[in-house]
């Protein structure tokens, strides 16, 4: 059996993870059209009448816009806080109500165990997610404006991470963005800048090798080029220049899978 983990796309245009293994498969948010979430799932060879539930780490439109469609079609159950059932009602309502599930403690689906842990940013709830997969361990970071010690306890050792490198600070500074918007997406309830991710990564790797891609990318205050160079500088310096794979989660296709045998 093998673990494949595949952003179908990342960043505030929507963002929707596939995790599986070759009996149990699932979706972590669904951030896309229902037709768009088909099409990049079949792309890389799954269906969607194979998914056991989406789990949705907040409400923020770019995690949930699809997920009542999707729900709806492949009667598939959605799973999420309390708080984001309520903050998200305008979207999450859609799902039907026997599929509306709480996440509030650990999910099993076959071989994947699914826990959660909270997240500063700016919606009503909004968690990061821990799947265990035998003894390896996938981590997903993202939409979040500053770590905590607790947080990088629980993704330490992680084997696959998909962490969020937002923004470049001096783009952000000299962008397009208004003051109001660069103020939340640097302040504590924002984004992590790739300097952040930088040091959250040289912060949570051991000595194995590791699977990492950077994910919710801006596209008006980041370049793909820029945040993996700055991540693979910050490591470098910290010492650790080996054992990392990098991948930059594409915005609107499927990215290149990581796979755990
Ligand atoms: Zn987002
Ligand atoms: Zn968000």
């Amino acid at each position: 059996m093998s673990l494949t983990v595949c952003p179908l796309a990342s960043g505030s245009s929507g963002n929707a993870i596939y995790i599986g293994d070759e009996k149990n498969k699932i979706l972590i948010d669904c951030g896309l059209s229902g037709k768009k979430t088909e099409e990049l799932l079949r792309s890389r060879g799954t269906s969607c009448s194979e998914l056991e539930g989406i789990i949705v780490t907040h409400e923020h439109s770019d995690h949930i816009r699809g997920a009542g469609i999707l729900a709806r079609r492949w009667k598939i159950p959605v799973f999420t806080r309390p708080g984001t059932w309520g903050s998200g009602s305008q979207v999450l309502d859609s799902v039907p109500s026997k599929q509306q599930k709480l996440l509030l403690s650990g999910l099993t689906f076959g071989k994947l165990e699914l826990d959660y842990f909270h997240l500063s940013h700016d919606a009503c709830e909004p968690v990061g997610l821990l799947i265990r997969w035998g003894k390896k361990q996938v981590a997903l970071v993202t939409d979040l404006g500053e770590t905590t010690p607790q947080l990088e306890k629980r993704i330490y050792g992680s084997d696959i991470l998909i962490v969020e490198a937002n923004h470049d600070p001096d783009m952000l500074a000299t962008g397009p963005y208004p003051y109001f918007l660069k103020k939340r997406v640097k302040g504590p309830n924002g984004h992590l800048s790739n300097d952040d991710c930088g040091l959250l990564l040289s912060r949570v790797l051991n000595e194995k090798p590791v699977q990492v891609f950077l994910a919710h990318l801006s596209q008006e205050n980041n370049d793909p080029q820029i945040a993996r160079l700055t991540v693979e500088n910050f490591l470098r310096s910290k010492g650790r220049d080996s054992g990392i794979e990098i991948e930059v989660a594409s915005r609107y296709c499927a990215s290149i899978p990581f796979k755990l045998l």
